[in-house]
């Protein structure tokens, strides 16, 4: 490749990488394209190289001379990226290069996802393999696979094949700030038997709809509402005077986000009466919401009754499920103000032909609150007459209070961009967590430069703040 796009930047080899991954195919689960390329790469150099059976690679570089008795750095990122792109944009991820485009300093992929995301952890071990800087100690660069979908290829790598005691991991965004902690997590699955009869009365549809939402993680302590919670409340409140029964109940699209919409399906004798009830309550809720959840709306509908709905005692329990589930923020971290340490998100709630599922996602820095949610879950289903599956379980990055590599990123920082960086923890999922649990002497700082929009077509990454990225990340390593 001669042509390439992105010019006067420095070192030239860096952004000559990122250009040379980007025309190749590197979606989630299609990483062996570009294994082969980081493979190649190694062998081409003389260098040490590890391929595994999921596509993860790891090469080692020498330390430079007089860097024999300095401490070996991991360096780390995934070769993934997240497939998006525009409704009338042709692309196909499985075969076609990115089309890169700069615009004021800003490169882009012209209607998708730009893979800066991690591209950039790419480009920057590959040109320390490559001998851009004069100085390093010893250097062990971890590729992984599928971040993007479970931090599953981080999971499945070997670590006895690391030696090192630090680490960067350059899966972050945000010139001048170092992430040094990060949530683990599990799914769960509860699931309900539910007890139909012939239906009867006046069936109506309940909406709860307009609320913000967002990522169950970084945006549950915004106050933002959950529409399956406000749901339940609703639920609630209208049994005080009213009897009804549930026909169906749906809220939400995935247990790592907070639901923005829900809606049950309900019989009534009276149509005018749970309407007028339904609207009293919703308009006390909507004084209690957050500014971001101005958009909410309650909408009652009549609808056509179906065959079949819950019966008193399924309609009971359900209602008392969803009003009681201990869901949101459940503790604030004592080490790190305004970070959040432990919650849980009642995602997706879906009824089936015979069962009504609740979808959930505990999260928490610290593995023994994870247990105890799970041992939670276990006995809030048990006394509900449920079941529960527990899966996809990751764990979280504690922050340590000592941290040799905090510092020096500090340093250095101060010296390239000349102010304070920020240093944060984050109530979401880093693979850093997994890799601090297979080595727990790690120590460790993610970072990355300027990029925005990441996981949209928009995603755009700033150039001279790559360039920076690299200095820091030189400097790092200098002693
Ligand atoms: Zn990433």
């Amino acid at each position: 490749m001669d042509d390439y796009i992105i010019r006067n930047y420095k070192p030239e080899k860096l952004f000559h990488y990122f250009e040379e991954i980007s025309a190749i195919p590197h979606g989630s689960r299609n990483e062996s394209g570009i294994a082969d390329y980081l493979c190649r790469f190694a062998k081409d150099r003389g260098l040490e190289w590890y391929r595994d059976q999921v596509n993860n690679v790891l090469i080692k570089i020498p330390a430079t001379p007089g860097y024999d008795r300095e401490p070996a750095v991991l360096l780390q990122g995934h070769t993934d990226m997240v497939c998006e792109k525009n409704m009338d944009t042709e692309h196909d991820f499985t075969t076609q290069p990115l089309d890169l485009y700069i615009e004021d300093g800003w490169l882009h992929a012209r209607g998708t996802t730009l893979g800066a995301d991690d591209g950039i952890a790419v480009a920057v071990m590959l040109a320390l393999l490559d001998k851009e800087a004069a100085e390093h100690p010893a250097l062990e660069c971890l590729f992984t696979v599928e971040e993007e979908i479970g931090l599953t290829g981080a999971k499945k790598f070997d670590y006895t094949k690391i030696t090192s005691k630090r680490m960067i991991n350059m899966d972050s965004e945000g010139e001048g700030q170092a992430v040094v902690g990060c949530a683990g997590g599990c799914r769960s699955d509860i699931t309900l038997p539910l007890a139909f009869v012939p239906a009867a009365g006046q069936a109506m549809s309940l909406k709860v709809s307009g609320l913000m939402g967002g990522h169950s993680g970084v945006d549950i302590s915004t106050g933002r509402s959950n529409a399956n919670k406000i749901m339940g409340r609703l639920l609630l409140a209208l049994r005080r005077d009213i009897d009804y029964n549930l026909i169906s109940i749906n809220g939400g699209l995935m247990e790592n986000a907070i639901p923005r919409e829900c809606e049950a399906v309900i019989t009534a004798l009276d149509f005018d009466t749970i309407k007028d009830m339904a609207v009293r309550i919703a308009a006390s809720i909507a004084s209690e919401l957050c500014r971001e959840d101005a958009g909410f709306i309650l909408s009652c509908n009549r609808r056509e009754t179906p065959k079949l709905m819950m019966n008193c005692a399924s309609t009971r329990k359900v209602a008392a499920m969803i009003g009681s589930f201990n869901n949101g923020v459940l503790r604030m971290s004592d080490d790190v103000p305004g970070l959040v340490e432990y919650s849980r998100n009642l995602g997706v709630i879906r009824t089936n032909a015979d069962s009504i599922k609740f979808s959930l996602s505990t999260r928490s820095a610290i593995e023994s609150q994870i247990d105890a949610s799970l041992d939670y879950l276990d006995a809030f289903t048990e006394l509900c007459g449920a079941s529960v599956e527990h899966y996809n379980r990751y764990p979280g990055w504690k922050y340590e209070k000592v941290s040799p590599m905090r510092d020096k990123y500090i340093a250095v920082c101060r010296r390239v961009l000349a102010r304070e960086p920020k240093v944060l923890a984050i109530h979401a999922g880093l693979e850093c967590g997994i890799i601090k649990a297979a080595l727990p002497d790690m120590d460790i700082v993610s970072i990355g430069p300027d990029m925005v929009n990441i996981h949209t077509p928009d995603e755009k990454l700033n150039l001279e703040s790559l360039e920076r990225f690299w200095q820091i990340i030189v400097g790092m390593l200098r002693k």
